[in-house]
């Protein structure tokens, strides 16, 4: 009943953008999300920024992408060839549908079944605890009853070896993931965890490369040519990865691959569930727009 689909960023890219596509007016990170306070237990007082940047991006970014699959041109189609394997004249309704969905959470027109997502600003606003400890109340006290967390949540001893029974305090509930702690990890850098209400995206901002550009415009100019994409990485763009899990659901949206060369070589059934898919394909239209 639980589950975090965990997003090991292993390879970021962008381009530097140009002339994007306009912001939604007014929509803010906190119109979309309860951006979780303080400093401390995931709070994102400390990254306001970066997630402002993260966010604003992800709207560029779902605009790219919106409007290069709309597009009808042989020359601009061959993007879509590359990333999604549609070919000219092929459907594209499947891929401008997730790409909407993902809008659709952004320009808030859209409320998820479980309300308003969490964001958290790492992975520590869960705290472990044993299969055989006492339930919590919603307060966080343990039941007087004694009711263990096991006896409340009957899981396989497969499953409770695999995996541990975390606390919430903002959620004021259980939610089963692996042994430790996410965000400590290095090279992960972003979860979203959309089968408990309300959903949860994670940004691990500590594990971001502080060598690498904040954001789309902090990219470097693309300046020639023979420069590889997944050379090209900016932080902001786990969020817009991250938003495609949220408004479509993991279960449709697994992580076949992070890497280019998977990517490129996918099926069109298998790219237009994966969320990397978009981010690679969005920045390399944007940078191709940039280059004429
Ligand atoms: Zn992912």
């Amino acid at each position: 009943m639980f589950s975090m689909s965990p997003s090991i960023r292993l390879t970021r890219l962008a381009f530097v953008t140009g002339l994007l596509s306009q912001l939604v007016l007014g929509v803010t990170i906190n119109d979309v999300f309860i951006v979780k306070e303080g400093t401390e237990n995931g709070g994102c007082d400390a990254f306001a920024d970066a997630i402002t940047q993260a966010f604003e991006d992800s709207i560029k970014l779902a605009d790219i992408a919106a409007a290069g699959i709309a597009t009808t041109d042989d020359k601009t189609r061959e993007y879509l060839d590359t990333f999604f394997n549609i070919k000219p004249g092929e459907d594209t309704s499947t891929a401008a549908g997730y790409v909407s969905q993902v809008k659709a959470i952004l320009d808030n027109s859209r409320t998820l079944p479980s309300g308003k997502p969490w964001l958290f600003c790492d992975s520590t606003w869960v705290e472990e605890q044993a299969w055989d400890s006492v339930v919590k109340n919603a307060d966080g006290t343990p039941q007087e009853d004694g009711q263990t967390v096991e006896e409340k949540y009957p899981e396989t001893e497969e499953h409770k070896t695999e995996f541990r029974p975390f606390w919430s305090s903002d959620l004021s509930q259980y939610i089963s993931l692996e042994p430790g702690d996410y965000c400590s990890t290095r090279g992960n850098q972003g979860a979203t965890q959309d089968l408990i209400a309300p959903n949860t995206v994670t940004l691990c901002m500590n594990n971001f490369p502080p060598t690498q550009a904040s954001g789309l415009a902090q990219i470097a100019p693309v300046a020639a040519t023979g420069v590889s994409i997944k050379d090209r990485q900016a932080n902001s763009l786990t969020l817009f990865h991250e938003m495609f899990h949220l408004s479509s659901g993991s279960a449709i949206t697994p992580d076949h691959s992070y890497k280019l060369v998977d990517i490129t070589n996918f099926d069109t059934d298998t790219a237009v569930q994966n969320p990397e898919s978009y981010s690679f394909y969005a920045l390399a239209f944007e940078a191709k727009k940039q280059k004429g």
